[in-house]
């Protein structure tokens, strides 16, 4: 942005003529009606218009609220629903109309009492405030011709100072104000799908706040001005340290994001049309925002989704503006949390989730969200409910409303009524028994009716998940996700605090092993201040560059974690693990590697581990095939249901439309597994299964019927888990498996449960 602006515009300058006498009238100290009456003949002789009008939403209809033209006697009476005429019309579909015979278009509805049949031309304009049509306002003239642009562009900044005016309470009285703040207050329920189990009630908190400009009209717009250099300086700052932190140098994904970014905040062209808005009286907020509306408005013409995508960046740096003159930046995260909260996202990375203060995130909603996406299971690491795929979000939640969230019923109760809150208060009552009930197990093993020792394992991944381990009674850590702390962190961890994270692990863990998973990162757990892209962009990251497949090739970030887990593990037994091992020589490389860097440390006279064990995950399922090539070198096998379904299904596991399609129980998956256990059978390597699966007690009832006795969950499943081994004869199911697994019916979830209710298996439901 130059520093000399050019003159005003001649659109900016009919604007600025109808925003300096609109200012005097809200500064007046007429009444509502009086104030519109004079807005209504401000604007109608500015654009030299017989009539301007002015509709607002009101109990669900837009009510001619003042008109200077039309006869006075339908003011108040003239009721449109939305979509009704073209007022209707316009509100609806929140879309200007400029005709030069209103008669016309298909949409024209006539109304004798207002006696416009004298009028021909017609323009109009939604009026717009929180992204919701509230009412229209419109012109008619006698002549059929057409506004031009600069009469359009006036009407639809004046609108925008319009939806300040009407949102101000002594314009209309609170009873009229629009229908969308009364159904903003009445109780509403809505639903969507449980990602994580649990009930939780707390104000709504929306992880991008929502910024309402409170001021459209400038008292002084050389102030404005200076505000928006000071602005785009600001951004232009953020933007170019952004690019130069992204400490993987060139190529990929992130970098064409920072770039395009950076050709939008150093647009001319854009900077421009805000100064230009800013001209026509209006408040820098005001101003971003009116130039975002007009691109917005734009782009629904256009039907090309590699432009859409780059008008999507130019939103978001168009928000960024707004937050940063309006000094209302950052997150809710950064904002901190000052109460019990239930958090609101369209959809949350891991890492953004887990810098919310657990002690007052009380539950999560999304718009979108599938169930083993990687911010679901840190939120169930975390103890967060979370349901997804909930609709209307942002229409029907508004920040500070109370949440009641029930994450079982898959529902959350926005602004609840007395009688819904004792609902909830009675049933949080009876799951926190059930919850102390399941406690109460933490003590007793996890042995079957008929005497098989189930070994149950928690998952972890970051220091206070360790906690877990005592309050659920679990016999160790099945899987510790090193990624979580890189995740987490605003740069590489250095091997120093890598290595202090798993020694207090294992401190407390005490005489309990754990299993560390070697870094998994990419795919949906794409780092920040790492480029994993190859130098292409990646279309497929779950199936990219990720896991053991970067950390083979960035070989340094391997053996600094190698170095740091044995160290850690020093006069003990180090349990290390490796992800996504798709053909046996990824596994033996990795192996060779460690067995190098202990090598180089016994050189250095470090304190070893006393032993190392080995294992590989199987979540890629060709390593099927080479399976018995590998048992011989392996200590452990782990079976990552998460990625192994998405991979045999080829059903991406974080994608929303997909997440229900396909059954852990449905005979491709438990085949599959069957299969894995006749293979392992015989071997000295131990079997077991460490994803999302096997925290469920009718799944984890149905992998111990296939023979698997190990399994690694979330610490929330191991009580249900374990009151279910308990309750299960499991020769009986044993038995019983070669049938169902030969001859599934249809619904193999029914037909497991049948299984479980003839034969009395604790299912906790
Ligand atoms: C899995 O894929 O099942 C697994 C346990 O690993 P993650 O969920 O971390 O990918
Ligand atoms: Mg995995």
């Amino acid at each position: 942005m130059t520093n000399a602006p050019p003159p005003p515009s001649s659109a900016a300058q009919s604007a600025r003529n109808i925003l300096t006498r609109l200012h005097e009238v809200m500064a007046s100290r007429a009444n509502a009606q009086g104030k519109l009456n004079q807005v209504v003949g401000i604007i109608g002789e500015c654009l030299d218009s017989e009539v301007c009008s002015i509709y607002l939403l009101r109990e669900g209809a837009l009510e001619l609220y003042a008109t200077r033209g039309l006869k006075q006697e339908a003011v108040h009476v003239t009721r449109l629903g939305l979509g009704e005429g073209l007022v209707g019309t316009i509100a609806e579909h929140i879309e200007t109309l400029n005709l030069d015979e209103a008669a016309a278009h298909p949409d024209f509805s006539y109304r004798p009492e207002t006696g416009e049949e004298l009028f021909h031309s017609f323009a109009g304009v939604p009026i717009i405030r929180r992204e919701r049509a509230v009412g229209v306002l419109c012109v008619q003239h006698a002549d059929p011709r057409r506004y031009d642009d600069i009469e359009i562009e006036t009407l639809q900044t004046v609108a925008m100072v319009l939806s300040e005016l009407i949102a101000n309470a002594d314009l209309v009285d609170t009873a009229a104000r629009t229908d969308a703040a009364a159904t903003d207050q009445s109780a509403q329920r809505l639903s969507g799908q449980k990602l994580v189990d649990g009930m939780g009630a707390g104000v709504a908190v929306f992880h991008q706040p929502r910024i309402t400009i409170e001021h459209t009209v400038a008292d002084d717009t050389e102030a404005e001005r200076h505000r928006v250099y000071a602005a785009f300086d600001k951004m232009r700052e953020q933007i170019d340290r952004m690019a130069s932190q992204a400490e993987f140098g060139v190529g990929g994904e992130h970098e064409e994001v920072l770039e395009t970014y950076k050709m939008f905040a150093y647009d001319e062209g854009w900077s421009r049309r805000i100064n230009e808005a800013i001209d026509s009286g209006l408040t820098a907020e005001a101003a971003i925002e009116r130039v975002q509306q007009r691109t917005r408005m734009r782009m629904r013409q256009i039907d090309d989704p590699l432009l859409r995508d780059r008008m999507h960046d130019l939103e978001d740096l168009s928000n960024r503006l707004i937050r940063i003159v309006s000094g209302q930046m950052g997150t809710a995260a950064q904002m901190g949390l000052r109460q019990d909260s239930i958090l609101i996202a369209r959809n949350l990375g891991p890492a953004e989730l887990l810098e919310y203060d657990r002690r007052r995130l009380k539950g999560v909603v999304l718009e979108e969200g599938s169930l083993t996406a990687h911010v679901i299971i840190v939120a169930r690491a975390m103890g967060v409910p979370v349901i997804g795929r909930v609709r209307d979000v942002r229409t029907s939640i508004r920040e500070g409303d109370l949440l009641l969230l029930d994450a079982s019923a898959g529902t959350v109760q926005v602004r609840p009524t007395p009688a819904v809150q004792e609902a909830f208060d009675a049933k949080l009552e009876i799951s926190q028994k059930r919850r102390a009930n399941l406690a109460a197990l933490r003590d007793l093993p996890a042995i079957t009716k008929d005497g098989v020792a189930i070994e149950l394992m928690i998952n972890a991944g970051l220091r206070e998940d360790v906690a877990a381990l005592d309050l659920t009674g679990a016999r160790g850590i099945g899987l510790f996700r090193t990624e979580f702390q890189f995740l987490v962190s605003a740069t590489l961890p250095a091997r120093e605090r890598q290595q202090r994270l798993y020694r207090d692990v294992l401190d407390a863990a005490g005489d309990r092993p754990v299993i560390f998973r070697t870094v998994d990162i990419g795919g949906d757990k794409a780092l920040p201040y790492m480029n994993v892209g190859d130098s292409a962009q990646e279309e497929n990251p779950a199936m990219g560059w990720r896991a053991l497949r970067l950390a083979l090739e960035r070989e340094g970030l391997l053996k600094v974690q190698a170095r740091a887990l044995m160290e850690a593990a020093a006069g003990r037994t180090l349990n290390v693990m490796f992800p996504m091992v798709s053909e046996p020589w990824e596994y033996e490389a990795a192996r060779s590697l460690f067995v190098g860097q202990r090598t180089w440390l016994a050189s250095h006279n470090k304190k070893l581990p006393v032993a190392i064990r080995y294992g590989a995950m199987l979540e890629v399922p060709g390593l099927v095939e080479t399976l018995d090539l590998m048992l011989p070198h392996l200590d452990f096998l782990s079976i990552g249901t998460n990625d192994l379904t998405q991979f045999l299904f080829a059903a991406d596991r974080a994608h929303p439309r997909l997440a229900e399609r396909y059954d852990w129980l449905s005979p491709t998956v438990m085949r599959y597994l069957a299969r894995v256990v006749k293979i392992v059978s015989g071997s000295k390597v131990a079997l077991g299964v460490c994803g999302e699966m096997g925290g469920r007690p009718l799944e984890a009832m149905a992998l111990l019927g296939l023979g698997i006795e190990r399994l690694s969950i979330t610490p929330a499943g191991v009580g249900p888990v374990k009151a279910m081994i308990r309750s299960l004869d499991l020769a009986k199911l044993r038995a019983d498996m070669p049938a169902i697994l030969a001859q599934p019916s249809s619904d193999p979830r029914k037909q497991y449960h049948d299984w479980a209710a003839r034969h009395r298996v604790d299912l906790g439901d």
